[in-house]
């Protein structure tokens, strides 16, 4: 009987994942012959786990909250946008058996915002809100694109101008608090704060967001998260949450680990699809 490889992704919580559903998604579309599988895994356990699971034969695994700075310690090898980050989303076992960390969420934020909704972000100027692990992940990607300004606003100014300081080399970005926005405009405002999964909302100025411009939050819900409400309510031309970056950075730890691109647009559709049926979405 063949064997079949095994995947996971740890984190906790880790009952409301989505990721098993869509690396299933992925594998049937693709032919792959693979397990998926969620496991909760909480910071104390997570060396135990990590080395149990690659120990048993397992060919991969995703890491979420609050995993991803200890996956990207654990790694023997980083690629180079995990370096930056210092979070690490997906570990490989490689031929020789060591372990290499990547981190796919700056991409798969990229992908959404560019190719799903074809929002432009050369020459335009990007405010993230939030520099957590997430805002670590996207920024080299997002500064890669050339926009004219990337500020990054945060409550604690220090963890802001920490990460400003380590991606400086790469372009201009700098470092705010939340009363430094006012008589700004941004053309583009990410969520990366944590806010949204309490229903909350960082304090934004009622004119932050310029005419024509676009909300994007990292969260996702069945509803429309705050932000994305707040998105709305302030004429964005797009007002999106993390779904799709969510697909899209599955599809990229998919490629990783299986060498064969799925098609990210049927699966965003249908879980689209799934979460309005739960709900009375926007
Ligand atoms: P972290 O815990 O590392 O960082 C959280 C950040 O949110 C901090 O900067 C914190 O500010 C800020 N924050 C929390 N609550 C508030 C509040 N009430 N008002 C203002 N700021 C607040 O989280 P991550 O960076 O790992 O994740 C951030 C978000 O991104 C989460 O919602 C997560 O689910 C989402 N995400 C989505 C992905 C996707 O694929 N769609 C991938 C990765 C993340 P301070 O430093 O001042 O405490």
């Amino acid at each position: 009987m063949m064997k079949i490889d095994n995947y996971a992704v740890f984190g906790q919580p880790i009952s409301h994942s989505k990721s098993p559903r869509i690396h299933t998604l992925f594998a049937e579309q693709t032919g792959q012959l693979m397990d998926y599988a969620a496991q909760e895994v909480s910071a104390e356990n997570f060396t135990a786990a990590t080395t149990h699971f690659f120990a048993e034969g397992g060919k991969g695994l995703n890491c979420t909250v609050p995993l991803k700075e200890l996956a990207w310690q654990y790694a023997d090898h980083l690629t180079e946008r995990a370096r930056l980050a210092k979070a690490v989303n997906t570990l490989t076992r490689q031929a020789d058996g060591s372990i290499l960390g990547d981190n796919t969420d700056g991409i798969g934020l990229l992908n959404d915002l560019t190719v799903n909704h074809g929002i432009e972000l050369k020459g335009v100027k990007i405010l993230i809100l939030g520099a957590g692990g997430a805002t670590r992940g996207i920024v080299r990607p997002l500064l890669e694109q050339q926009p004219s300004a990337l500020i990054i606003a945060n409550r604690n100014i220090g963890k802001a101008q920490a990460i400003a300081a380590d991606f400086t080399a790469l372009g201009a970005v700098q470092a705010c608090d939340y009363a430094s926005l006012v008589d700004r405009q941004f053309d583009l405002i990410i969520n990366a704060t944590s806010a949204s999964l309490s229903g909350d909302l960082p304090p934004l100025p009622e004119e932050l967001l310029s005419a024509g411009g676009s909300c994007y939050d990292l969260a996702y819900a069945n509803q429309a998260t705050a932000f994305v409400k707040w998105g709305l309510t302030h004429d964005a031309v797009h007002s999106l949450d993390g779904l799709g970056m969510l697909v899209e950075q599955a599809a990229e730890a998919f490629c990783i680990w299986r060498s064969v691109r799925p098609h990210t647009a049927p699966v965003i559709g249908l879980l689209n699809d799934e979460r309005n049926v739960n709900s009375t979405n926007r």
